[in-house]
């Protein structure tokens, strides 16, 4: 190939880290400018040039340009900046960027999966470059992030995701695939919006619906064969409860909103549980929120209770309630309940307001997933000061605008009592003299390594038995030094670290549950996973 061409291919370019031979070997004399730089520098000039942009979206686009023009040195810089950088491939920013994806990407990422491609879908997974795909993150765009339906520009979520699972899980970039399937979408400004990019129809429900994501899935599992891990994204909730009861049992599936999720929470919780004494069966929880999140945390945390006590899973379950839009989901309520819903309908009376069923209830854990902000008001946070000592408050709606109560107020209004993680970042707070530092719970700590994990053990099939074990090696890693300033999530600088150790556990579990098809079992799993990262340093060229 043509020294021109190589500058413009992402897979090899390197930019001035060009070597003088190299420049020799593959006609590039001329092409740069003199100077060589190493990928260090590289990454230093990049960085400086990206805090000068004010705006997110900006930097962003910045961002999205560096991975078109060279992968490598964009994936060194998301590994090497990660705290800094995660706020814009992934949440807040990718959400605005997807309510503008149509006007700001340049050459199309991922695989645009819509009606027009029924009955060809097999084809069209054929068009793409690579063959050896391992993971596949799919949306259809109706539910992104809290932004609600935003259609087949929702792309830029698997996109986003797909990144993490290179930067923070070592899943090599070639191996990883973005779908977006796009329906229609019933969002009536994109629908008028000229510059929209995906199909200007309402959404396709029922049986076109799911049809359509049947043929997906059988031409995936066709395509890339059984141990291709699908990870759904952002689909409404009736959809993504129902997808993932039908395929898990075909398929290698794994939904991050109900299951990723719910892994998180639940090592944070684990985490708490060192501050605040007792075991899981031992405290009461309340959830502002019944859908993916709320309802998937609070099963995997059932689960969890029932290993450690051997009690069946419906008495674990009667520790745990949950508060929907129409309040206190109660025994009365149980015939109108979506089936999700049901196993969580307990005995007692109708309740209205969260306040009175925290009165109620009296919970020890209180949990944020409704997405509406400002929801854990003063009197809530204080009622729940008063009956306990350590009232462990996790607000997990996302964005930072919909966060049930700000970091600062769950300390004021306790005293500076509570145990506060929340799903959106917040500052560090001083109160009363001492520095409380808020945990993050995000899905970001788990599914990079859960899906190594599956990958490396070769597994077909997602266990909950693996979310158990991915949340235990995460709470694992929440140092003396985290838990002296209220923190119950580790530090994300080391994630590559805590990737590796959850991927080992993962795969771990898949071997002794034979779910694993990589044989035989190695001997150190964490130094195997740790020597099946990629690694984004450039290669020498002869
Ligand atoms: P979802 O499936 O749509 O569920 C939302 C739930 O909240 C539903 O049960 C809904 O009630 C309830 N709700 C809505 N408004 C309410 C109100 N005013 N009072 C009481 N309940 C109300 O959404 P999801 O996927 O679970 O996500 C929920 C939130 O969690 C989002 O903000 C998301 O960003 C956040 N989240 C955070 C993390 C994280 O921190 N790592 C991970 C995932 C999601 P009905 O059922 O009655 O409609
Ligand atoms: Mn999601």
């Amino acid at each position: 190939a043509s020294g021109y061409s190589l500058l413009r291919d992402p897979h090899h370019n390197k930019g001035l880290a060009f070597t003088e031979k190299e420049r020799d070997a593959h006609y590039l004399r001329g092409l740069l400018p003199p100077a060589i730089a190493t990928q260090e520098l590289q990454e230093k000039k990049l960085m400086h040039s990206l805090r000068q942009y004010q705006v997110p979206l900006q930097r962003y686009m910045a961002l999205m340009d560096l991975q078109e023009r060279n992968e490598r040195l964009y994936y060194k810089l998301l590994i090497d900046h990660v705290e800094e950088l995660l706020p814009v491939v992934y949440t807040p920013t990718v959400g605005e960027a997807c309510q503008k994806y149509g006007s700001i990407f340049r050459r199309p990422q991922g695989l645009y999966i819509s009606l027009k491609e029924k009955g060809k879908i097999l084809e069209t997974l054929k068009n793409w470059p690579q063959r050896n795909i391992q993971v596949i993150v799919v949306t259809d765009g109706e539910r992104i992030l809290g932004l609600g339906d935003l259609g087949c520009q929702g792309m830029g979520i698997p996109v986003g995701k797909l990144a993490l699972y290179t930067a923070l899980g070592g899943v090599r970039p070639s191996a990883c695939l973005p779908v977006t399937i796009d329906v229609g979408t019933n969002n009536e400004k994109l629908l008028k919006d000229e510059f929209y990019i995906g199909l200007r129809q309402k959404r396709a429900t029922g049986q076109e619906y799911k049809e359509l994501l049947h043929e997906f899935m059988s031409a995936v599992k066709q395509n890339y064969g059984e141990k291709v891990l699908i990870q759904f994204e952002d689909f409404a909730n009736h959809n993504a409860f129902e997808l993932l009861a039908r395929y898990r049992t075909s398929h290698l599936v794994f939904n991050d909103d109900i299951q990723g999720t719910a892994s998180v929470v639940l090592a944070g919780l684990v985490a708490a549980l060192k501050l605040v004494g007792g075991t899981l069966a031992e405290h009461t929880f309340l959830f502002l929120g019944a859908g993916e999140a709320g309802t998937g945390i609070a099963e995997l945390i059932a689960l969890e209770m029932s290993k450690q006590t051997k009690a069946p899973l419906t008495e674990s379950r009667k520790k745990i309630w949950l508060v929907d839009s129409k309040g206190l989901i109660v025994s009365p309520r149980k015939e109108s309940l979506q089936h999700f819903k049901k196993p969580w309908a307990h005995e007692h009376e109708p309740v209205n307001t969260l306040l009175e069923a925290v009165k109620a209830i009296k919970p020890t854990v209180l949990i944020g997933s409704s997405g509406v902000g400002r929801t854990f008001t003063k009197d809530v946070v204080e009622a729940m000061s008063s009956f306990n000592e350590k009232p462990v408050i996790l607000a997990l709606s996302n964005p930072t605008s919909q966060s049930e109560c700000t970091a600062e107020e769950a300390y004021t209004w306790s005293k500076g009592r509570a145990i506060f993680a929340s799903g959106s970042p917040f500052d560090p707070v001083e109160y009363g003299g001492k520095l409380f530092v808020p945990g993050q719970a995000n899905n970001a700590y788990i599914f990079p390594g859960f899906g190594l994990g599956l990958i490396i053990s070769g597994a077909i099939r997602v266990h909950d038995d693996m979310l158990l074990a991915a949340s235990e090696a995460l709470a694992a890693q929440v140092s003396q030094e985290n838990y002296e300033k209220g923190l119950i999530y580790p530090p994300f600088s080391n994630i590559r670290k805590i990737s590796a150790d959850i991927a080992a556990s993962v795969a771990a579990k898949a071997y002794e549950l034979g779910l694993a098809s990589r044989l035989p079992r190695p001997e150190d799993l964490v130094k195997y996973a740790e020597s099946c990262m990629y690694t984004p340093v450039y290669r020498n060229y002869r």
